[in-house]
């Protein structure tokens, strides 16, 4: 994250969220904390664990008329990197890399 320092662009963008996050009661006082401390709220908690996950890929287009680039079956592709290339070749790219 960029720091933030008082007056700048940033920090105005910045007040602007905080005060979103106060007016949606999206935070809250930790009341069992001694201290002056702040959390978020259950319902954002629970919404950012919703999500924190891997969305599929949505929206992007599917190309039927173009071979893949990387081994020339006619099926769908997807653009990726300025290629052509079908579904099994970006699991097998993207798979091998994770496993
Ligand atoms: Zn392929």
């Amino acid at each position: 994250m960029t720091s933030v320092g008082n007056g700048s662009p940033d920090s105005t963008r910045f007040d602007a969220l905080l005060r979103n996050l106060l007016a949606f009661g999206l935070v809250e006082h930790d009341r069992s904390a001694t201290s002056h401390a702040w959390r978020l709220s259950d319902h954002a908690q629970s919404r950012l664990d919703h999500l924190d996950v891997p969305q599929p890929v949505v929206g992007e287009l599917l190309y039927f008329g173009h071979r893949c680039s990387t081994c020339g079956e006619h099926s769908p592709t997807r653009l990726r990197g300025g290629a052509y290339i079908c579904e099994r070749c970006t699991a097998l790219a993207t798979g091998a890399s994770t496993l």
